[in-house]
C-alpha cells in the first residue's frame, strides 16, 4: 500500500488536489481553442475517458475570449495554460478558471507577478507554477551537468514561491518537468521535501504515444510508488484521450486508481501457444466491453479478472487465481472457473461460452 506524502489541499473548482484526495487525472486540450465546439467536443471526450482536470492553451486574447464561453459549456473544472503573458493569466482568471499554469521561465516580471496573485486570490483560482527545464534560460546550454540543473529548476521554483507566500497566497500546485526520466524523478524528490504544497506529475515532450508509455510510467510510476504525485499528465503528441488511457493505466497498475471493470490477464506466449492469443485476447476483451460485462458498481469495485492462456501445460497453474481461464489447446479451449475446469469447447465457441460464464458471476 503506497503511503501518499501529506500535502495542502488546494481546489480546483470542485476538484481536490492533495494527499487528502485521491491523485487526479489531467490532460490538455490539442484542438485550436477559438473552435468551441471542437475544444467541447474534446473536453467532453476526455471527460468521459476518465479525465478529471482539462487544461487548455490561451495564448491569444481571441483564445481567452473563446475561453469564457468554453468555461460555461464545460462540465469539468478547466486550467488556463498561460506563457508569457500575465495579461493572458488575469483574461483566464476573470474568464473563470479553475485553474491556471504559470511558467517561471517566461513570467518573470515581479510586479506581473502580484498583479495575477491578486487576481488569483480575488475569484479563488489555483495556480500551478510550473518550472520547465527547457524554459530555463540558464539551462539551454547543453554542457550544464545534470546536479546542477536540478539545482536552478530548484532554486527557481522557491524563488517563485516565496512570491505567492509574501502575498498569503497558498492555492498553489508545483510541478518541475523535464524531458530527462532521471532529472524528473530527481528534482520531484526535492521539491517534496522542501514544500508541502500538492505536486503536479509529468514527463515533457514524451513523444508519440509508443514511445511516451515505458519514459512516463517508469519517472511517473517511481514518483507515485515513493507517494509523490497528486495530479498527473502523461504528455504524447496525438489524441489526448490516449494520454488520459496511459495515466490511468499507470496508477491502476500501482493500486491508485480503480480497476478496469473486467480485468485481463493475457500470457505472453511462447512456442507451446495453441492459438493465435493476442486476437483472441482482443477478441475477449470487444466481447466483455460490448456486453457491458463488470459494469455494475459492485463488479467495478471487484472486477472480474479472466486469463487467456496459450497452452495447458502452464496455463491452468499460471491462471488459477482468475475468475475466469481459457486454456488453449489444438482446435478447442478448456475454459476454468475459480481454478477448477468447467468446460471444453471448440475454438468457435470460446467467446460465447465465456460471456455466458462471465454473465454468471
Ligand atoms: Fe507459453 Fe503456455 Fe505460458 Fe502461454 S501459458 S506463455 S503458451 S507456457
Amino acid at each position: 500500500m503506497i503511503k501518499r506524502r501529506k500535502t495542502k489541499t488546494v481546489k480546483a473548482g470542485f476538484v481536490k488536489i492533495g494527499s487528502v484526495a485521491p491523485i487526479v487525472v489531467q490532460s490538455m486540450t490539442k484542438v485550436p481553442t477559438v473552435d468551441i465546439a471542437r475544444c467541447v467536443r474534446q473536453i467532453n471526450q476526455l471527460v468521459a475517458a476518465g479525465c478529471q482536470l482539462v487544461r487548455i492553451a490561451v495564448p491569444t486574447r481571441a483564445d481567452t475570449a473563446a475561453f469564457v464561453k468554453i468555461v460555461q459549456k464545460a462540465n469539468v473544472p478547466l486550467i488556463a495554460d498561460v506563457h508569457f503573458s500575465p495579461s493572458r493569466a488575469i483574461e483566464a482568471i476573470e474568464a473563470g478558471a479553475a485553474k491556471i499554469r504559470l511558467n517561471p521561465g517566461n513570467i518573470k516580471d515581479k510586479k506581473s507577478i502580484y498583479r495575477i496573485i491578486d487576481a488569483a486570490k480575488m475569484h479563488k483560482t489555483a495556480v500551478r507554477i510550473g518550472v520547465n527545464e527547457a524554459s530555463i534560460r540558464d539551462l539551454r546550454k547543453r554542457d550544464i551537468p545534470p546536479s546542477k540543473r536540478v539545482a536552478l529548476m530548484l532554486n527557481k521554483m522557491k524563488k517563485y514561491v516565496r512570491l505567492f507566500e509574501m502575498r498569503h497566497f497558498t492555492q498553489l500546485v508545483l510541478s518541475a518537468k523535464s524531458s530527462d526520466p532521471l532529472r524528473t524523478i530527481e528534482i520531484n524528490r526535492k521539491i517534496a521535501d522542501a514544500f508541502d504544497y500538492p505536486i503536479h506529475l509529468g514527463l515533457t515532450h514524451a513523444g508519440l504515444p509508443e514511445d511516451a508509455l515505458v519514459p512516463s510510467a517508469v519517472t511517473l510510476g517511481t514518483l507515485l510508488a515513493e507517494g509523490i504525485g497528486d495530479t498527473i499528465r502523461v504528455s504524447a503528441a496525438g489524441n489526448p484521450v490516449v494520454e488520459t488511457e496511459m495515466a490511468k493505466q499507470i496508477l491502476a497498475s500501482l493500486g491508485l486508481y480503480r480497476k478496469p471493470s473486467v480485468e485481463l490477464i493475457v500470457c505472453p506466449t511462447c512456442a507451446r501457444a495453441e492459438i493465435d492469443i493476442v486476437k483472441l485476447a482482443r477478441r475477449v476483451k470487444k466481447a466483455m466491453a460490448d456486453q457491458k460485462i463488470g459494469n455494475r458498481k459492485s463488479e467495478i469495485e471487484n472486477p472480474i479478472r479472466i486469463a487467456v492462456m496459450g497452452c495447458i501445460v502452464n496455463g491452468p497453474g499460471e491462471a488459477a487465481d482468475a475468475d475466469l481461464a481459457v486454456c488453449a489447446a489444438k482446435n478447442k479451449a478448456f475454459i476454468y472457473k475459480h481454478g477448477k475446469k468447467i468446460l471444453v469447447v471448440p475454438e468457435s465457441k470460446i467467446i460465447s461460452v465465456l460471456l455466458e460464464e462471465a454473465q454468471k458471476l
